[in-house]
């Protein structure tokens, strides 16, 4: 196993762009096992952030994928108002070739070696089963298996997590919190969206859903027979009497082609990096858009990871993620009383509670 701390070279070569704390690369020929480990910010307490597990075109897409994962869970942790600081791990190649027990421990043995600083969970082409190996070679793990007490799949708290986004939204722009009649666009009905629908079905709404996969419509619409399905996003956008637009499938799918056609008053759902560039949240507001912040409403996931790290029950975890609908509305209200974008209210306030956290440590205290 060979570790190389890229964190030097990283920074002499572009200071600003890169301001993590710590990147590692880890190599286990034996295993096949390339990861990267990117520490963002351990300010508010030990880096937590899951581990992607997907091929890259080159090792330079891989990196730049591990520094800006790592920052933005740092700013979704600080936000959610965790005591944990922003990490991600990435392991370069194609899961369902290379995957084994011994690249997963030997991952994990990768993670150990930062004793603490890290803390590990499932991402993209990682599952609950993945962690259980890591996490015999590693104690900073968080575990996800049915049976030991802790829940065995995030997505229905992160759903819970932007239905509170979703109302929050509501009230900001409508005055209620109500979802009565209101209709909502899901764009992808799998883990998040379908929990989503229900959800959302439970509150009154009108659902229009659409899917790559033709099995997770069909069992949503025997489900709801009433749910009205759209051939593809592209028809979702522009699908008229929509209220709120649900992203819950791929990121970068608020772009310059959907910014001037998108019918929907709010932008609230699950989807990782929803802005394909910054600048179409002010495109989106110019239409009088109201674009809520992936960040903020899709920390579900990672609220119950921490909760089930500190050991908090289940039903402290839960109101934890309720509270989101508390964090949206501060956001929003923040950006309509400083004139800015929603996108630029939930930044700042990650970054104050990263600085004040950061000075705090300088000073002692
Ligand atoms: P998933 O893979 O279970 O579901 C995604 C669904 O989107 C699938 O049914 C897929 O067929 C569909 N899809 C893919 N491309 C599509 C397209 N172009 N148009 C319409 N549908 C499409 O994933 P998930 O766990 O439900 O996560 C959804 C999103 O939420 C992802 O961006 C993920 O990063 C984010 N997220 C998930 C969690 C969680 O707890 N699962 C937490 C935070 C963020």
């Amino acid at each position: 196993m060979s570790c190389f701390d890229l964190t030097v070279p990283l920074t002499a070569r572009a200071a600003d762009a890169f301001d993590h704390e710590r990147v590692l690369l880890f190599q286990d020929p034996a295993s096949d096992l390339k990861a990267i480990v990117a520490i963002h910010s351990t300010a508010l307490g030990a880096a937590l952030g899951g581990t992607r597990f997907q091929p890259y075109g080159d090792d330079e897409q891989a990196l730049v994928d591990a520094l800006r994962l790592a920052r933005g869970m740092s700013y979704k942790n600080a936000v959610a108002g965790l005591d944990f600081g922003g990490g991600k791990a990435v392991i370069i190649g194609d899961p369902n070739r290379i995957k084994s027990e011994e690249l997963l421990l030997a991952f994990g043995r990768s993670v150990a070696s930062l004793k603490g600083r890290y803390v590990t969970a499932c991402d993209v082409g990682t599952d609950g089963a993945d962690m259980e190996v890591v996490a015999r070679a590693c104690r900073w793990t968080v575990r996800h298996t049915p049976g030991d007490g802790s829940a065995a799949d995030v997505s229905d708290l992160t759903a819970l997590g932007v239905l509170h986004g979703i109302r929050a939204a509501a009230y900001h722009r409508w005055g209620t919190t109500s979802l009565r009649d209101r209709t909502v666009g899901i764009a992808g009905v799998g883990k998040v969206g379908r929990l989503l629908a229900d959800r959302l079905f439970d509150e009154g709404a009108r659902l229009v859903v659409t899917d790559v996969r033709e099995e997770p419509v069909r069992r949503l619409v025997g489900k709801y027979p009433q749910t009205t399905v759209v051939a593809n996003t592209e028809a979702l956008v522009r699908y008229e009497g929509l209220d709120v637009y649900a992203p819950c499938a791929l990121g970068g799918v608020l772009n310059d082609e959907v910014a001037p056609v998108l019918t929907a008053e709010v932008v609230c759902g699950s989807a990782n990096n929803q802005l394909a560039r910054p600048e179409v949240e002010k495109r989106l507001a110019d239409r009088g858009i109201l674009y809520v912040p992936d960040y903020v409403v899709n920390a579900g996931g990672v609220i119950q990871a921490a909760g089930q790290l500190r050991r908090a029950p289940a039903r402290r975890i839960v109101t934890r993620v309720e509270r989101i609908f508390d964090t949206t509305l501060a956001v929003l209200e923040r950006a309509a009383t400083e004139g800015e974008l929603p996108g630029t209210a939930a930044d700042r306030i990650a970054e104050r509670r990263l600085h004040a956290a950061a000075e705090a440590r300088v000073a002692g205290r």
